[in-house]
């Protein structure tokens, strides 16, 4: 069996280390995800150069993925580095102190506008939701709070808005300046933190095609707004990520279960290709297997149809990075095999099919699903037909045949979709490309003699959105040429 589900690792100082990324590649990640919170221009060009040699080093197809910081809100720093607060204390937030002046009384925090955004008796979450404030009152530019849960606070730590609500603009301007990077990495995808809307997810892509960025758009969930829009942001976006950090200290840690499983519902039914993200193994940033808990998580993610899971720090500084993702594939493969036990629709809820392309690519998924197909081999250009087919549920692996170097390294991050280099139209006619694509799926082990094989093309090779013909062949039977 082929594993179907994809794999994104996060790069960071565990990756650097001698061999890491090798073992991480041969551990089987499809995306890596440079997070642009963390790191500065050089490191990241670094890495991405250091993934291209690799990939071309293990003969794998790895997509790339940058993600822009977005408007975190962060306390300033302090001036002993570190405050321990208490329960019932006074705490103060002040966007007009001294970066470095903060003490248990009160600190500096990085949005100018936070104290027309809250009102008395608002919460704000500190460090991922572990300290816990009240708002008892604003005066001038200064938010007097009570804490409610108490702890260790340090320099930089993030503050969220319990339910949402802050006003501050999702692209910043160290985004544009990322984004820019993007451009020059020719990323596969974005991936945009803390949009409300569709605006943010356009504006985003009008700066990137700009900068000459040819990257698919990934929208993080992670605030009540975007779950309250989640149509127009999957219509707008070409992906999204359920980015359960800072969603669950946005919307509170019970609606998350409930809420993933929504988005998943949703992205399935509206085409949209969904990244599952955050503490997934977290445990194994320090220990080198996961707990039951975390191999349910994963696995739960895959039964519900997700077409990748993330790991942040158990890659990016973790202990085993490598074992991180071997596990997750390992579990990945074990959940795909009672895939039986809670498999969404076959053909979609009802079709509702708009395009030719379209049509031929999910409409050959039922069929290969009644014929008991082995092997799918999709001639696509931009890779869509790859996608749309990934959007039914199949056991069949999908091999996306393209000479498009961007397309193969797309397709990474698509359930069930294996990319293969492939050129249809330098193989001369239809005929042709067709023996020539079973013979790659053979040299593949994709297929044996015997097998049935369904082939997707377009009439006009070389051309987007052109599919408009399926043929099932047997491996074996000699293909004819074609009139
Ligand atoms: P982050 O996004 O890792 O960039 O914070 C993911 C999340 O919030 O879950
Ligand atoms: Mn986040």
């Amino acid at each position: 069996m082929v594993r179907q589900t994809k794999i994104v690792a996060t790069l960071g100082p565990a990756t650097d280390r001698e061999g890491a990324l090798a073992g991480v590649l041969r551990a089987g990640v499809d995306v890596v995800r440079l997070n642009l919170s963390h790191g500065n221009h050089a490191e990241h060009r670094q890495r991405s150069a250091a993934l291209r040699g690799a990939a071309q080093r293990h003969n794998r197809v790895v997509g790339l993925l940058c993600d822009l910081q977005g408007p975190k809100i962060r306390v300033g720093r302090f001036r002993d580095g570190i405050v321990e607060l208490v329960e019932g204390q006074a705490f103060f937030l002040d966007p007009s102190l001294a970066k470095d002046a903060g003490t248990e009384n009160g600190c500096g925090v990085g949005y100018a506008g936070l104290p027309q955004d809250v009102d008395p008796g608002d919460v704000l979450l500190l460090n991922d939701g572990l300290i816990r404030l009240r708002v008892d009152r604003v005066e001038g530019c200064r938010i007097f709070t009570v804490v409610e849960i108490g702890g260790t606070l340090s320099d930089h730590k993030g503050i969220n808005q319990l339910g949402g609500g802050l006003s501050v603009r999702a692209l910043t301007d160290k985004d544009h300046v990322d984004i820019q990077l993007a451009a020059e990495l020719e990323a596969d995808y974005l991936a945009v933190s803390f949009p409300k809307g569709a605006d943010d997810i356009e504006e985003a892509r009008e700066l990137l095609r700009a900068a000459g960025g040819h990257a698919a758009i990934v929208a993080k969930i992670e605030r009540r707004e975007a779950v309250d829009n989640l149509s127009e942001i999957m219509e707008a976006a070409d992906a999204v990520m359920i980015a359960r950090g800072d969603l669950a200290v946005e919307i509170g840690d019970a609606e998350l279960p409930g809420v993933q499983k929504r988005i998943m519902r949703l992205a399935r039914e509206r085409d949209c290709v969904v990244i599952t993200a955050t503490q997934m193994m977290q445990s194994m940033v320090n220990q080198p297997v996961p707990t039951r808990a975390e191999v349910l998580d994963v696995a739960n993610a895959v039964l519900d149809g997700t077409d990748a899971v993330m790991l942040s720090e158990e890659s990016a500084v973790g202990r085993f990075p490598a074992r991180a993702v071997a596990a997750m594939a390992r579990v990945c493969l074990g959940a795909e095999r009672y895939a039986e036990e809670s498999r969404p629709p076959r053909l979609g809820p009802e079709p509702r099919y708009t395009r030719i392309d379209e049509t031929i690519a999910k409409t050959a998924i039922a069929a290969a699903n009644q014929l008991s197909v082995r092997a799918i081999a999709a001639m696509t250009e931009s890779g869509a037909t790859a996608m749309w087919m990934s959007r039914i549920s199949t056991d069949i692996p999908i091999y996306a045949l393209s000479e498009q170097t961007r397309t193969l390294t797309k397709v990474t991050l698509y359930r069930g979709v294996h990319p293969i280099n492939f050129d249809p139209a330098g193989r001369g006619d239809h005929t042709a490309a067709n023996r020539g694509a079973v013979e790659e799926l053979l040299g593949a082990g994709a297929i044996r003699e015997g097998d049935l094989v369904l082939i997707t093309q377009g009439d006009l090779a070389g051309v987007q959105g052109g599919t408009n013909t399926m043929k099932i062949v047997r491996v074996g039977d000699p293909i004819p040429d074609s009139a």
